[in-house]
């Protein structure tokens, strides 16, 4: 397959893919999910095995990046010996994950003798009782943890990423940046997506727009738009007297769709082609059809690909007109 096979049908070259390992997850982040949250049967998710078939014909299709995402991606059973797979196959430039950090205190050196380059850690709260409050977890001291295990080891890039609620954890944005920018690793704070039905808030109540956070922030800082970019929607700052950079995902306020350059695997095998949007295409159906070959599944992905949205919309005072979570679908 050539490797230039993987354009839109708006042109734009798609050479990222972001895989959900698993719907699961040892936390229950109020924005992302219920308590009491049903998770996709266990049959109805990829197999290790299946994933690793994906990824590697997407990286023979062109793709270059894969990030491993979820649910908690580092709960699922046997995920290193996949990571290291996919990790070491031919063509694959970088291979990045996504992890809340409950288990990087025991796996973060594991995660980078498999291949793992860059590390990007949810952190929304730096005081434990609000940590409790906002993942239903009491898990804060060892997700520290986790993230200084993986600060000592020479990985390409480590990041924060927090989102940004009003008046449950604004008030930390600035003690947020600074955790990030003195541990020598970038931060980015994120607009909430209506993902999902949840219970927990209204979402049009809690909203904090990007530009807010960096006008509260460019009251510490001295911050100047960089054209940095790492292949993801992140618009990034330098901060003056930092090697690191601060950077805001605004989904709501500056969609980024104009350079999306990634499609979606679902942990139930669904490639979907855009975050806000229910375009997508069974590829789990295409490679558990016995007569199925690698042919089958490439033309289903360039199948999929001309189903690739232009832009998305969201809009916080709807019902979300998305109701997959983000968990399920990888964010
Ligand atoms: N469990 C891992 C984690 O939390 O990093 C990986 C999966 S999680 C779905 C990926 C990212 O999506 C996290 O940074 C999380 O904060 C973010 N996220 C989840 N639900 C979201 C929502 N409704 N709006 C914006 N970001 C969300
Ligand atoms: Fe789990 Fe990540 Fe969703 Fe939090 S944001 S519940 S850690 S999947």
């Amino acid at each position: 397959m050539s490797p230039s096979a993987l354009i839109d049908p708006f042109g734009r070259k798609i050479d990222y893919l972001r895989i959900s390992v698993t719907d699961r997850c040892d936390f229950r982040c109020t924005y992302c999910m219920d308590e009491d949250v049903t998770f996709m049967p266990r049959d109805h998710i990829l197999s290790l095995e299946e994933i690793i078939y994906v990824a590697k014909t997407f990286i023979s299709m062109g793709t270059k990046r894969i990030r491993i995402t979820g649910g908690e991606p580092l709960v699922r059973k046997n995920i290193l010996w996949a990571i290291e797979q996919i990790a070491n196959t031919n063509g694959l430039e970088e291979l990045t994950i996504t992890t809340n950090g409950s288990q990087l205190y025991k796996m973060a050196q594991s995660l980078l003798d498999v291949g793992v380059s860059r590390i990007n850690i949810s952190l929304d709260t730096l005081k434990a009782e609000r940590f409790y409050t906002l993942t239903r977890r009491d898990k804060f001291q060892q997700v520290i943890d986790g993230i200084e295990a993986a600060s000592k080891l020479p990985f390409k890039r480590l990041k924060i990423n927090s989102v940004m609620l009003k008046n449950q954890n604004d008030d930390e944005l600035f003690d947020l940046a600074h955790f990030a920018l003195e541990r020598k690793m970038d931060i980015s704070f994120i607009e909430e997506m209506p993902l999902g039905i949840i219970t927990d808030h209204n979402r049009a109540a809690t909203y904090l727009s990007s530009d807010e956070v960096i006008e509260t922030l460019g009251r510490h800082y001295e911050l100047t738009p960089s054209a940095s970019t790492t292949s993801g929607p992140t618009r990034y700052y330098q901060v003056a007297g930092y090697d690191h950079k601060i950077g805001v995902i605004s989904p709501h306020s500056h969609n980024f769709c104009d350079t999306c350059n990634r499609v979606r695997l679902t942990a139930e095998g669904r490639l979907l082609l855009c975050l806000g949007n229910e375009h997508s295409k069974d590829l789990k159906s295409v490679i558990r059809e016995s007569s199925a070959d690698a042919t089958s599944l490439e033309s289903a992905i360039i199948e999929a690909l001309a189903l690739k949205p232009q832009k998305h919309h969201f809009n916080l005072d709807e019902a979300p007109q998305i109701l997959r979570f983000m968990s399920a679908t990888g964010g």
